[in-house]
C-alpha cells in the first residue's frame, strides 16, 4: 500500500472533525514528502533534534506537533515554530515553555499528558498531580502557554475493552476539568488519543486528534538511526 492510499484509508475511517497527526519519527524527509504531496499538513515527531532538522528543510505550511517526552533544556529549539506540544507533564516544563514562548513573542498551545495506562513506564500526570498543577498560583500566571486539552496513551494490549475503559476515563476527566477550570474557554477542547492500533476505539470514545505513524508510513526501522 502506498502512503497516499494509507492516508486516504485513515481519513475515510475518521470523521472530518478529527485531526490526523501523521507521526513521521524515524522516517526520512523524502518519505514524509510523499504524505505532504498527498495533502497531509500536520506531522508529529517525538525528538526535538529530529523535528528541528525536518522543519528546516520542509515546506513552511506544515504544522509540527511534538508528541514525545520533552526535556526543559530543549524547549528553546522548538519554541519559534511548534504548533502543539502533546506531552506536557509538569509545571516546571510548562513554566519553561512559557518563558521560551515569551522570548519569541508567541503563545504556545499545549496538551497536558495524563497517565491512563496500567503500565508504570508511560509518562503523564495522575489525576492528583493534574489538580495540583491546575490550582497552582504559578500556573495561573503563565501568559504564553495555552492548555487546549489532554493527551493520553492507552495500555499496549489486544484487550479492546481495556483500552476503551482507559479512553473513557480520559474523556470523563476532560469533561470534569473543563467544567471546573476551563468552562469559559472554548479553546480547551482537544483530546489527543488513539494511535495506529487503537484509533477507531479512541474516536468512538471522543478523540479529537489521532496520532498515527505505522499505519501511514509502515513499520519503523530504528536501526537506521
Ligand atoms: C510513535 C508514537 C505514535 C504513533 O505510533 P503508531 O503505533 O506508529 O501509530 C503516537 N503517539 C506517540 C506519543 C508516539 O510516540
Amino acid at each position: 500500500m502506498s502512503i497516499q492510499s494509507n492516508l486516504q484509508e485513515i481519513k475515510s475511517a475518521i470523521s472530518p472533525h478529527v485531526k490526523l497527526v501523521a507521526i513521521s519519527k524515524t522516517h526520512p524527509v523524502d518519505i514524509i514528502m510523499e504524505a505532504y504531496n498527498s495533502g497531509q499538513r500536520v506531522f508529529g515527531e517525538n525528538k526535538v533534534q529530529e523535528m528541528v532538522s525536518k522543519h528546516e528543510v520542509m515546506p513552511k505550511d506544515i504544522e509540527w506537533h511534538l508528541v514525545g517526552h520533552l526535556q526543559s533544556n530543549k524547549v528553546k529549539y522548538i519554541a519559534p515554530f511548534v504548533s502543539l506540544i502533546h506531552s506536557v507533564d509538569s509545571l516546571k516544563l510548562l513554566t519553561v515553555i512559557d518563558k521560551e514562548a515569551e522570548k519569541v513573542g508567541r503563545v504556545i498551545d499545549c496538551l497536558l499528558q495524563i497517565h491512563i495506562a496500567m503500565e508504570e513506564t508511560k509518562f503523564g500526570l495522575s489525576s492528583e498531580e493534574l489538580d495540583e498543577l491546575l490550582s497552582n498560583q504559578e500556573f495561573k500566571q503563565l501568559k504564553n502557554v495555552r492548555i487546549v486539552g489532554f493527551m493520553g496513551m492507552a495500555t499496549f494490549t489486544d484487550n479492546v475493552e481495556h483500552i476503551r475503559r482507559e479512553f473513557k476515563f480520559l474523556k470523563d476527566l476532560f469533561k470534569n476539568i473543563k467544567e471546573r477550570h476551563f468552562f469559559r474557554n472554548d479553546y480547551f477542547r482537544e483530546l489527543s488519543m488513539g494511535m495506529s492500533s487503537d484509533y477507531t476505539v479512541a474516536i468512538e470514545e471522543g478523540s479529537t486528534m489521532v496520532r498515527a505513524g505505522s499505519s501511514i508510513f509502515g513499520v519503523r526501522d530504528y536501526s537506521l538511526k
